[in-house]
């Protein structure tokens, strides 16, 4: 046995230290889910009158320690808390300060959120204190009117004031974007040229189907192969070896000399290098974005105190980790290949 497991019955067991799966790909980052609510309702994302879930679903903060502390004894040195938005979660600095201890164990390499920014104002220091070294902030706009349009109802200035927060503390911020058609397409550039002068990383996301929303998902669908070579029309884009740990491509964009990323899920698979899995709110283990698949860890953490079964349940879950996901976004396919939303499953 274990000595630390002596010494407290609930602290996480070594069993079985890494997480291979099928394909050979080590499982090294995890993508908590805090919460599947939210302060915004981004209409790519959740339709306007979503149904949450009851909060007596939700793992409570401790559960959600526990769930994690796990896949840190076996092997992840990444985690990424994300939501629906991680910060409206009622004493999320709790949570977090208390997975801090991984980073100061050095079992974790790095502890990060994404988050809309709206309450970041509010928590940057803290974070910054926690150990948070980067922050991944979605923006879709710089213009406060369509700001509020996509988010329905958010306000800029929260999020500005956020990022500024962040910065003042020495959190790197990188800003995330989705593609949209007909909505921030034309933006694109002087986005990128705004967060490089800043010097901000800039990512740019494809829509994904995931979740029925209130609009049709074919006329969003801006693929990311258009927005480069529009791109490539303009400016120098210079393929680099710089990963951060995700599926993000980047390029070096020679007259900023800002980094530019792509995530490309529908136009380029990014399934063969996926070192990832993703936990839910509920404890849900997602071991694809893009497929149906899970498996509950919620009745093996409650079942016991010790993390044997726990354990157990996350290396059968993770021997069925399938090769990739199969999205399509069509006009015969209606309905999303993946019926939950992102907010469930955590962009
Ligand atoms: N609320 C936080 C935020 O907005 O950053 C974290 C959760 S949000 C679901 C994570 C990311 O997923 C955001 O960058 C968001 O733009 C993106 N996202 C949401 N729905 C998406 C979809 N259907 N396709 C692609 N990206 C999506
Ligand atoms: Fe909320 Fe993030 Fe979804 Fe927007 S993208 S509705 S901010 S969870």
């Amino acid at each position: 046995m274990d000595i630390t497991r002596l010494l407290d019955p609930v602290a996480p067991a070594s069993f079985g230290s890494e997480m291979i799966d099928p394909f050979g790909r080590s499982i090294t980052y995890l993508r908590v889910s805090v919460t599947d609510r939210c302060d915004f309702r981004c209409v790519y994302c959740m339709a306007e009158d979503m149904t949450f879930l009851p909060k007596r679903d939700l793992l409570s903060l401790e559960e959600l320690d526990r769930l994690a502390s796990c896949f840190v004894e076996k092997g992840v040195k990444r985690l990424r808390l994300t939501g629906g938005e991680p910060l409206v979660r009622k004493n999320i600095m709790h949570l977090i300060r208390s997975l801090s201890r991984h980073l100061e164990s050095g079992a974790l390499e790095e502890l990060t959120l994404t988050t809309n920014g709206s309450q970041l104002a509010r928590f940057a220091p803290e974070l910054a204190d926690c150990g948070v070294r980067r922050l991944n902030v979605s923006l879709d706009t710089l213009d406060p009117d369509k700001f509020r349009q996509i988010t329905r109802w958010g306000e800029l200035d929260k999020v500005m004031a956020g990022i500024r927060a962040a910065q003042a503390v020495g959190i790197r911020v990188k800003l995330n974007a989705v593609a949209l058609k007909g909505f921030n397409e034309g933006e694109i550039p002087s986005m990128i040229e705004w967060a490089h002068g800043e010097g901000i990383d800039f990512t740019l996301i494809e829509t994904m189907p995931l979740g029925e929303i209130d609009e049709d998902r074919t006329d969003q669908y801006l693929p990311l192969s258009k927005v480069r070579a529009d791109l490539a029309d303009r400016w120098t884009l210079r393929d680099i070896p710089y990963r951060t740990g995700g599926p993000a491509r980047y390029v070096e964009v020679a007259e900023t000399g800002g980094r530019l990323g792509f995530i490309t899920p529908m136009t380029h698979n990014f399934c063969e290098s996926c070192n990832r899995v993703r936990i839910t709110c509920t404890g849900t283990l997602f071991m694809c974005l893009g497929q149906e698949d899970a498996a509950d860890l919620r009745a093996p953490l409650r079942a016991s105190e010790g993390n044997e079964l726990l354990s157990n349940a996350i290396d059968e879950a993770i021997g069925r980790k399938p090769k990739g996901h199969d999205f399509v976004i069509d006009r015969t396919t209606r309905k999303p290949s993946v019926s939950r939303h992102m907010s469930v499953t955590g962009g």
